[in-house]
């Protein structure tokens, strides 16, 4: 497998969607045992359903909650975390909402897509850290309304802050690497054209080709917990 030396490039993004986290036992969106073969988005997943049914919304969260609490970064997570330890030009972007990137140790993590891990008041914003509790019986502590989990659900606005942050770093990529996205997810995916345009080296770390397979120069069809330690490992006697 191709292996790059991250030292040689001045600012690296790694862009992280659900396949970084399949190996930890997190199930993806799409694909076999995709989430979406389980569920429709429309009942459990967006601000309409959870006006309709919040009990529904919010056990479905919390069942997802407890399952990602059950598992563990992998070596792609450490080996990330790793080099953000070594190299202070490195910035993760992550879809993902289940935390792993922080759990194996990067400080440094923009969320596109919120956190299963915090909650927040339609109306006053205001977050709940939910580490050591449950979701349920929530309340605003403003207003009294139910929180919703602070995630980006379908028909949800993007966080303009998150996206202008995660802009500015792909804009300065010299090196950019998707790691286990689809590429299907708007407007997260075009992050992807943004940064061939700007010009990176892109690099696809995927079990499969996505619809964005065309924008990488190089493609590791391997699964991310041996394509990440392989293809950027660590300096002689790093651990
Ligand atoms: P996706 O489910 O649409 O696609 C997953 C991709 O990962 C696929 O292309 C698949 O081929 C690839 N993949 C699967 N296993 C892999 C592995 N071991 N190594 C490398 N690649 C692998 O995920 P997405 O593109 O991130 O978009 C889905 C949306 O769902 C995102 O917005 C994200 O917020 C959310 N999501 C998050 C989680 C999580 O937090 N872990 C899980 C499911 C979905």
């Amino acid at each position: 497998m191709t292996a790059f030396a991250l030292h040689d490039y001045d600012r690296v993004v790694f862009f992280t969607g659900a396949g970084v986290s399949a190996e930890s036992g997190v199930p993806t969106y799409r694909g076999y045992g995709g989430i979406w073969a389980q569920y429709r988005p429309e009942d459990v997943a967006s601000e309409a359903a959870f006006q309709r049914d919040p009990e529904t919304v919010i056990a479905f969260h919390e069942t997802r909650r407890r399952h990602v609490a059950s598992c563990h970064p992998n070596p792609a997570h450490r080996q990330i975390a790793a080099w953000q330890r070594r190299h202070g030009g490195v910035t993760v972007v992550t879809q993902n909402t289940d935390g792993l990137h922080a759990r194996a140790g990067s400080e440094d993590v923009i969320e596109l897509h919120g956190s299963l891990w915090r909650m927040r008041c339609r109306q006053h914003g205001s977050m709940v850290d939910l580490s050591d509790g449950p979701y349920r019986q929530r309340q605003c502590p403003q207003c009294g309304q139910p929180m919703r989990p602070d995630i980006t659900w379908f028909g949800d606005p993007v966080d303009r802050d998150a996206f202008e942050a995660a802009g500015r770093a792909v804009q300065q990529a010299a090196l950019f690497v998707a790691i286990g996205t689809s590429a299907m997810v708007w407007p997260a995916a075009g992050f992807i054209e943004h940064a061939l345009h700007a010009g990176a080296t892109m690099v696809e770390v995927n079990t499969e080709a996505t619809e964005a397979s065309r924008c990488f120069a190089h493609c590791l069809r391997a699964p991310a917990s041996q394509a990440i330690p392989a293809a950027f490992p660590l300096p002689e006697g790093a651990d």
